[in-house]
């Protein structure tokens, strides 16, 4: 399995590596593009510090505990998603109905692609 993320959408929430059994995703800084643009996600999907403006809009002032688009993860939430450990993924999908910023991409072997629907 591939697992890669849109990283521009990613809100930082933390709810992907919270609830992954097999430990696929990490939440990296976003100052530091190197480390972040390492999952295999299309060019148009890697972090180049540009927050995508819908999505900001919809979460930067949402209090729920979560802190969104923050640069560092402090344990909880910020920093950025980073999908490093793709060959693990069983295809649960828990993360893919928990991303607010819809931007989880799963490849299987057969090259069909699952997305987050968030609800
Ligand atoms: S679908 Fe894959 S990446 Fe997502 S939570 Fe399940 S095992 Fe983890
Ligand atoms: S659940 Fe989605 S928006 Fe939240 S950190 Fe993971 S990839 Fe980013």
């Amino acid at each position: 399995m591939k697992v890669y993320i849109n990283k521009p959408l990613c809100t930082g929430c933390q709810h992907c590596k919270d609830v992954c059994p097999v430990a696929v995703f990490e939440l990296r800084d976003r100052s530091d593009p190197a480390n972040v643009n390492v999952d295999g996600a299309p060019a148009e999907m890697e972090w180049k510090h540009d927050i995508e403006k819908n999505v900001l809009a919809k979460w930067k002032d949402v209090q729920d505990g979560h802190n969104h688009f923050a640069e560092k993860n402090d344990g909880t939430s910020g920093g950025i998603s980073v999908g490093v450990n793709g060959e693990a993924c069983i295809l649960c999908q828990a993360c893919l109905i928990q991303c607010e910023g819809e931007c989880i991409h799963i490849i299987d072997d057969n090259e069909t692609e699952y997305k987050s629907i968030y609800s």
